[in-house]
């Protein structure tokens, strides 16, 4: 069976992210209250409202389901066709489409007052639950048949240590009240390791769609963790705590070879303040990291950024294990293009080498308010002129290596 891997996509639906900077991330603020109401203006803003309102109420429409339906309906609508005929990219073909659909911790208790309204704490959402309805969902969509599908769904686990203890804390009667990082790595990926990676994928497809609940999901449920640094977390904290925090996580993922991804850029779901989240997002951030662990497995998320791509390419380049990803990067064939460009202008060295660390990624379904489907997410890069003749890399050869080698 040859794989075709989007190594990252979001399947959440509207009550896993909290309001604020879910509107704020989809920049639909200003179109909230216009959908009822029509619009007088000039044409123009007509036409560019409409084709917002257009695009909103794509997204809306599919982020509204719950997830078992989503994940039905991009079968249906995106992937299926997809497949049509057996898919050949350059001279490969290919059988299935991996997805590894990234949760994002939304857990954070950060503080916006507004004492202008009665309820006035920060929105609060456990990730906890999104966790649930994600396994719930893909449970649901494997009920049937899983051997026949045309996709595999191996979840990364958002954590944001900020949202922990290292340790559990207990309650007077000794029971666990919270689960501390130790706990929840252990939960998760205790029987991961470098000599067993092998086997990872086989595991993880066996365990695909067994669900009872979230007291007994446990080892290869997840495939990897998705670390998110516009909500907060910060990859080299100067606090002691959150620094031995982090510590840990690396530690733990360097040991086992467990594969981390983390979003570059400001934007996002951002809840920090502009600055801080520059520096927190910034490939630099890794750089004692990356000394401290050279062969930790890390996809720095959004190559085509506007901030940091050139640290994104030397920090890629330079480190054994660090890759880069194509979400939210090009949302035509032409940017495709447009983004080669970009590299070649590094020199062939560098593009050679950066073309073994790339892994496609779509970021869909925060990509709709982009374009209007998975499936053209997919068509435009099958189609492009664009890194011809390496395709394969970026869909096969790379995320292979990157999920499932140490
Ligand atoms: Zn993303």
């Amino acid at each position: 069976m040859k794989d075709f891997y989007d190594v990252h996509s979001h399947i959440i639906n509207l009550s896993h992210p909290d309001f604020f900077s879910f509107v704020k991330r989809v920049n639909i603020g200003e179109y909230l209250f216009i959908l009822s109401i029509p619009i007088i203006g000039p044409l123009i803003s007509a036409f560019f409202y409409a084709s917002a309102k257009k695009k909103i109420i794509n997204s809306l429409s599919f982020m509204d389901n719950d997830i078992s339906f989503a994940l039905s309906i991009l079968e249906k609508k995106d992937i299926l066709p997809f497949f049509n005929e057996r898919l050949k990219l350059e001279n490969e073909e290919y059988d299935r489409i991996v997805i590894t659909p990234l949760v994002i911790d939304f857990g954070q208790k950060y503080s916006v007052s507004n004492e202008n309204i009665w309820y006035n704490m920060s929105p609060h959402k456990a990730v906890k639950y999104q966790v649930i309805d994600l396994f719930q969902g893909i449970s649901e969509f494997y009920k049937e048949n899983k051997v026949d599908k045309k996709v595999l769904i191996f979840p990364f686990l958002g954590l944001n240590p900020v949202n922990y203890q290292l340790e559990d804390e207990y309650d007077e009667n000794g029971n666990i009240k919270l689960i501390g990082i130790k706990s929840l790595l252990d939960k998760y990926f205790k029987n991961f390791s470098k000599e067993n990676i092998s086997e990872r994928k086989r595991l993880l497809f066996e365990n695909m769609g067994n669900f009872h609940d979230i007291e007994s999901l446990g080892n290869y449920a997840f495939c990897g963790i998705k670390l998110y640094p516009p909500l907060g977390f910060d990859p080299w904290p100067d606090d002691e705590k959150e620094r031995e925090k982090v510590l840990y996580i690396y530690d733990y993922c360097n040991k086992k070879s467990i594969p981390l991804t983390t979003h570059i850029g400001v934007g996002g779901f951002q809840t920090i303040n502009e600055n801080k989240c520059k520096i927190f997002s910034s490939p630099l951030r890794w750089r004692e990291i990356l000394k401290m662990f050279p062969d930790l497995k890390v996809n720095f998320a959004h190559l085509n950024n506007k901030t940091f791509f050139k640290e994104i390419i030397f920090t890629v380049v330079e480190n054994k294990n660090v890759y880069t990803d194509l979400a939210y990067s090009c949302f035509s064939e032409k940017e495709y293009e447009n983004l080669e460009k970009r590299i070649r202008k590094y020199g062939l060295n560098i593009y050679d080498k950066l073309m073994n660390k790339i892994l496609f990624g779509t970021d869909f379904s925060i990509s709709l308010i982009k374009v209007p489907s998975y499936l053209s997410l997919l068509k435009n890069f099958l189609n492009t002129r664009a890194f011809y003749g390496v395709k394969n890399l970026l869909v096969n050869k790379n995320p292979e290596r990157f999920l499932f080698s140490i």
